[in-house]
């Protein structure tokens, strides 16, 4: 059986992939177990060194690298840069402070007690296609800086980006096995999660994979972390820098051509200025080039795949159907669909519902600050909000009330290497970056001496 790699924009097949069967996934297996007994010996200066060469080789090829995602993803090549980029920061930045954060944990005890960070065998990481290097690097770098060591079953849209990060380990010097990639089908999962080299399994994904790879991590006994999906609520008060408010939202729904968990989906805005909001909302999202991703100038390409258009563009009919007003946009072609702008949406409407991935920004009208909190809070997911106000107490304040894992104020949300993230509700749970985030696939050893 094989994958085939679907060009978005050309809709041309660019690779195919084989699947590996049952025996060649237990001998990748086995490799892992092999690594770990090493690698988890090995000392932080020289997991820094390689991660840190990890990360020049990173930023070496990061035009050829973006190429790649974007050929396989369709993301503008320079945000597939950036993204590169960004995986390259986040190996420094865990090469530099693994050590200090896995320091023991001393107690105040008359006796001498303490908590040490002992790693505990392969992280089995199961990651989508939008950010196909970030997600990746997000999770490896911190684990591996621990001593573990990674297997990654990627999206099979995106195998080429998989090949070229084991690729790029290798080369940095990380021994056979610390990192591997394996291209496999899902009832091939549960196999590898009940694997006793197995501790632990991280998804980032939708909702429904979230569920499944949960259960079976139940099953076996296996810690998991899950990021799943978002319906982020930005909401802009009466007294908020609407120019800038704007500006960041169409950012925050429109990069990577909408489709990220943590794009801004559900635009709550007070009635006393949610004309102008509008107004200019449409301005922008209007202005939008939209064409080939590897053409300089142009600011948006298609979607990852047919059946993720196809899904949006059924969302915006029913959400038409249900009342919602169309203000910009709402055509497509193939993968390519236009930055779409729709009006009067309610908590009853689909595209408030559900995660709408790709560029469709909805606007829900609040009567005040107190209704647009409820409005934002009426929701399945809760994995990041950003709230516009000019009074940053009263920011702080809400902030407190809004129910998400992350909350901006007046800013774009994004994730950081030095802050923990993750969601609530539907969106997962567990954390990823930040000192936590090395923390979550490890033996957090309580010992006490007498
Ligand atoms: P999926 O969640 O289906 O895919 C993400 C990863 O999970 C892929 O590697 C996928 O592999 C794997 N996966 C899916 N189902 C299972 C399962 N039952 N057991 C084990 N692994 C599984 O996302 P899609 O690509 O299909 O996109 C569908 C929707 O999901 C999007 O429209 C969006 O709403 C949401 N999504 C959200 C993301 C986020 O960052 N929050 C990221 C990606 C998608 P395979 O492709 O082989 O099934």
């Amino acid at each position: 059986m094989i994958f085939k790699s679907i060009n978005p924009f050309s809709q041309e097949v660019i690779a195919e992939h084989e699947i590996l069967t049952n025996a060649q996934i237990n001998q990748k297996l086995h490799i892992s177990e092999t690594a770990f007994q090493k690698w988890k010996t090995t000392s932080f200066q020289e997991r820094a060194d390689k991660m840190q060469k990890l990360a020049h080789i990173l930023r070496v090829n990061k035009v050829k690298l973006g190429m790649l995602i974007t050929n396989e993803m369709g993301k503008i090549l320079s945000e597939s840069i950036a993204e590169v980029e960004k995986s390259a920061e986040n190996c420094d930045f865990y090469s530099e402070h693994a050590e200090q954060m896995l320091k023991e944990e001393i107690y105040d005890t008359p006796f001498k007690s303490m908590s040490v960070y002992d790693p505990l065998g392969a992280v089995f990481a199961i990651m989508p296609w939008n950010y196909p290097f970030w997600q990746v690097l997000r999770y490896a770098a911190p684990a591996i800086m621990a001593g573990n060591v990674t297997l990654l079953k990627h999206a099979p849209n995106v195998i080429g980006c998989a090949k070229a990060i084991e690729n790029a380990f290798l080369e940095a010097g990380f021994p056979e096995g610390v990192f591997q990639q394996i291209v496999m089908d899902i009832p091939q999962v549960e196999s590898v999660i009940a694997a006793d080299i197995v501790c632990g399994v991280t998804l980032t994904g939708s909702e429904m994979a979230g569920s499944s790879v949960a259960s079976l991590a139940g099953k076996h006994i296996k810690k998991s972390v899950m990021e799943l999906g978002g319906s982020d609520a930005f909401i802009v008060l009466n007294d908020a820098n609407l120019e800038n408010a704007v500006t960041i939202a169409t950012q925050s729904r429109m990069l990577n051509a909408g489709q990220a968990c943590i794009c801004a989906k559900r635009f709550i805005v007070t009635e006393k200025v949610a004309d102008e909001f509008a107004a200019l909302f449409a301005q922008k999202i209007q202005s939008i080039q939209q064409g080939n991703p590897l053409q300089q100038g142009i600011q948006m390409g298609p979607l990852a795949r047919l059946d993720i258009a196809n899904k949006l563009a059924d969302q915006l009919e029913k959400s038409l159907h249900q009342g919602a007003k169309l203000i910009v946009g709402g055509e497509r072609e193939d993968c390519n669909f236009q930055p779409t702008l729709i009006d009067f949406v309610d908590s009853n409407n689909i595209a408030f519902q559900e995660e709408t991935f790709g560029p469709l920004a909805t606007i829900i009208r609040a009567k005040d600050e107190n209704d647009a909190i409820a409005i934002a809070n009426n929701h399945r997911y809760g994995l990041a909000a950003s709230l516009w106000t000019e009074d940053r107490e009263k920011g702080l304040q809400l902030a407190r009330k809004i129910e998400a894992g992350n909350v901006f104020v007046n800013s774009l949300v994004r994730s950081d290497s030095r802050i923990p993230f993750g969601g609530i509700k539907k969106s997962g749970y567990g954390r990823e970056l930040g000192a936590i985030g090395i923390k979550e696939f490890m033996n957090m050893k309580s010992v006490i001496i007498q």
